[in-house]
């Protein structure tokens, strides 16, 4: 099927309408008729080619959220009329030790991302959420509680599960001093669950302007992270640390703030080597981690803990027109937090 896009063809030039090719819905395909999609820092990353690992033409967009228009014959979960999400992943062998365990993101025979992977169907590459409609096999699709805010939960499928994912496994809860650097996309998602599962957390942000906003998303306390002083009051004293930055920055002024074995864990992908010290992980015995979004059971649990917990996104919506200006905004962390594209701006 013909569908409209949004697509960048080089690293140098603006996203452009394109015009790309969704198959028919297979037995267990759904077909979704894209309402919002978020636009993530990877987004920029890739259609920039900041990893050097972009092929073009590429359609980014991983924060899908659309309403059921058709569904192949083996379908179960959905029916035409219903909301579904689609986040990072499409597709993954579904075999191997890593999607047995759920974690389909680090399959072993490589996972299909949303955007820029191999696409098994067309024997071309993946075409993200920049678009009119999307057809995923229903094992990679989500149910969106029917109490959130569409527009608002459709960032939750990036930014949502990329916070809540390390959060659960570093087993974050009450009594524990956690740590959120950077307040964008991920950062004030990151900030929504520390405080929802009643950890104290700390905001650090190189943006003045943004202390009063992360308290009233459930900071604690807040650091500007260039004022020396205020970084060094809280040395050695963090259980946790989640860093969400995605440029250049100074790795081990974090890792100082560790208690003994406590970790700090990159979300945050600057395409840049960042140096880090052996002497900030040694004394006291620090860990650093990273973490890749979440498989898709944990996408639909972190969807119905929001559910549960009323929250979302707090979001700017924008016309798919407007993508590159707000590219340029998110790079001056002039977003408040999430920019969404309302589809129905590409359709009209
Ligand atoms: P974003 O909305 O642009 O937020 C990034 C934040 O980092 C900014 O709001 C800013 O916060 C801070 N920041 C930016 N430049 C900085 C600098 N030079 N020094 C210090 N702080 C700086 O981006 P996002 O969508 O949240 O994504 C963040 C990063 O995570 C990106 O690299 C993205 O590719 C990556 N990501 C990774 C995964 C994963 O699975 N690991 C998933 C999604 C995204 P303040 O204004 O508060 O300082
Ligand atoms: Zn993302
Ligand atoms: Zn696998």
């Amino acid at each position: 099927m013909p569908t409209k896009a949004f697509a960048a063809h080089s690293a140098m030039t603006p996203l452009a309408p394109y015009s790309i090719d969704r198959r028919e819905p297979l037995a267990t395909d759904v077909e979704i008729d894209i309402l919002y999609c978020g636009v993530c820092h990877s987004d920029l990353h890739f259609a920039r080619n900041e990893w050097g690992m972009t092929t073009y033409p590429v359609v980014p967009g991983h924060e899908i959220l659309g309403r059921v228009t058709r569904v192949g014959a083996g379908v179960t979960k959905f029916k035409p009329g219903d909301i579904a999400a689609v986040g990072c992943l499409v597709d993954s062998c579904r075999d191997c030790p890593s999607c047995a365990r759920g974690l389909e993101q680090f399959c072993q025979n490589g996972a299909v991302f949303t955007y820029n992977g191999p696409d098994k169907h067309s024997g071309g590459m993946t075409y993200g959420g920049y678009s009119e409609r999307i057809v995923v096999d229903e094992a990679y699709t989500l149910r969106v509680p029917k109490n959130l805010d569409p527009a608002g939960a459709a960032p939750l499928l990036c930014a949502g599960i990329t916070t809540y994912s390390p959060l659960r496994k570093w087993g974050i809860g009450p009594g524990m001093k956690v740590g959120v650097v950077g307040l964008g996309g991920l950062g004030h998602m990151g900030v929504k669950f520390a405080h929802a599962l009643g950890a104290h957390t700390v905001l650090f942000t190189t943006s003045e302007g943004k202390v009063a906003d992360a308290r009233r998303l459930g900071a604690d306390e807040v650091v500007i992270s260039k004022d020396e002083a205020q970084m060094a009051a809280h040395a050695g004293s963090f259980d946790f640390i989640l860093d969400t930055v995605s440029a250049d920055h100074d790795l081990n002024a974090y890792l100082a703030l560790l208690k003994l074995d406590a970790s700090l864990v990159l979300v945050g992908a600057p395409p840049n080597p960042q140096p880090v010290s052996v002497f900030s992980l040694l004394f006291p015995r620090r860990n650093l981690s990273g973490s890749l979004i979440g498989g898709v059971a944990e996408t639909q649990e972190m969807l119905d803990f929001c559910g549960e917990h009323n929250i979302v996104c707090d979001i700017e919506r924008i016309a798919m027109h407007q993508i590159n200006d707000a590219y340029e905004r998110m790079l001056r962390s002039d977003v408040k937090y999430r920019f969404v594209i309302d589809m129905a701006s590409l359709k009209g």
